[in-house]
């Protein structure tokens, strides 16, 4: 079962409480969705664009987890994208410092033709207008179409371009905060309600240290715990590790049933609790079996009664 990953693959800076990153390290939310989509799907293909500066051991590292770089292309003149992030002490809010779209600007993302039979689409977080050009390109609608966004592409002037996104998408994968001010409602019930009358038909809301909601397309609710850590060291990428562990279950299973994406959303979870335990990428890189399966029983243990 093949799934498709578009996003960005990036630099990133980042100060926590704990630390910071002392520079540039790699990240960027399509990095995180298919390292992690690769421990579940054996057909991952990605879709991005890096510049010639973009580190050669990153890309390796794709490949040794078994990423298919057909459609990343390396715009050798250029610079990647970069973003620099600061989280408060809450780690559940975050300002942006910088963000240099650079290759991403004008990003044409090329779908390969050996990509046209993926049935699983993650529409990682990007520009709304390459996020549709994707969709278009597939001469088969996927079966099942997530997607990831953030505030950057809900400012006014993008805004029309993303509502055109929405409307084509199955699952939409947001923030609390996000999900506030794309709908204009405080209250996450109401907020579901007005995005699922933009287009997708599930809606997850992600509430950080308090866990995410699943809304299901005939009003089934289901709610998953985030797992109480004693430190966090950067929730950066955590939301595309746990739409990645969504995804990837979901194309895992073959399926696309509420049922199943209960399922999902503890997978996902699972993998976004690893990813806040050190900086960057660097905790989902070398995950075993047993570590992952280990951990998604903590999550079952967590809310058994
Ligand atoms: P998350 O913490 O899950 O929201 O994802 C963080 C990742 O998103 C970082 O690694 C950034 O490189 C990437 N990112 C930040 N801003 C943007 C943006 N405007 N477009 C695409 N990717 C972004």
């Amino acid at each position: 079962m093949s799934l498709l990953v578009v996003g960005s693959v990036a630099f990133d800076a980042i100060e926590t409480p704990l630390g910071s990153t002392n520079g540039k390290i790699i990240g960027g939310a399509a990095t995180f969705i298919a390292l992690v989509s690769s421990y579940f799907c054996p057909k991952v293909n990605l879709v991005a664009v890096v510049g010639g500066d973009f580190p050669k051991d990153a890309i390796a590292l794709f490949r040794a987890r078994g990423v298919n770089l057909e459609g990343l292309q390396i715009k050798e003149n250029e610079k990647s994208f970069f973003w620099a992030g600061k989280y408060h002490n809450d780690l559940n809010s975050r300002d942006t410092l910088i963000t240099e779209l650079n290759v991403l600007g004008d990003f044409d993302p090329i779908v390969p033709e050996s990509y046209q039979d993926c049935e699983y689409l993650m529409l990682g977080n990007l520009s709304p207008e390459v996020q549709i050009t994707v969709l278009k390109r597939l001469r088969k609608r996927p079966k099942l179409v997530v997607m990831d966004t953030m505030n950057f592409w809900m400012r006014p002037e993008v805004l029309p371009e993303l509502k055109t996104v929405l409307a084509q998408v199955d699952v939409l994968s947001i923030n609390d905060e996000e999900a506030r001010m794309l709908s204009g409602e405080y209250s996450l019930v109401k907020a579901s309600k007005v995005i699922k009358a933009m287009g997708p038909k599930t809606l997850i809301i992600k509430k950080g240290e308090h866990g995410a909601l699943l809304f299901g397309p005939d009003n089934e609710l289901f709610y998953a715990p985030a797992l109480p850590l004693e430190e966090v060291y950067d929730p950066t990428g955590a939301g595309d590790c746990f739409a990645a562990g969504f995804i990837a279950h979901m194309a895992a299973c073959k399926s696309t049933s509420f049922e199943d994406m209960k399922r999902g959303v503890i997978k996902g979870s699972a993998m976004a609790s690893f990813c806040v335990e050190k900086f960057g990428t660097e905790r989902i890189v070398n995950l075993s079996e047993s570590e992952i399966a280990d951990r998604e029983q903590l999550f079952f243990d967590l809310v058994k009664v």
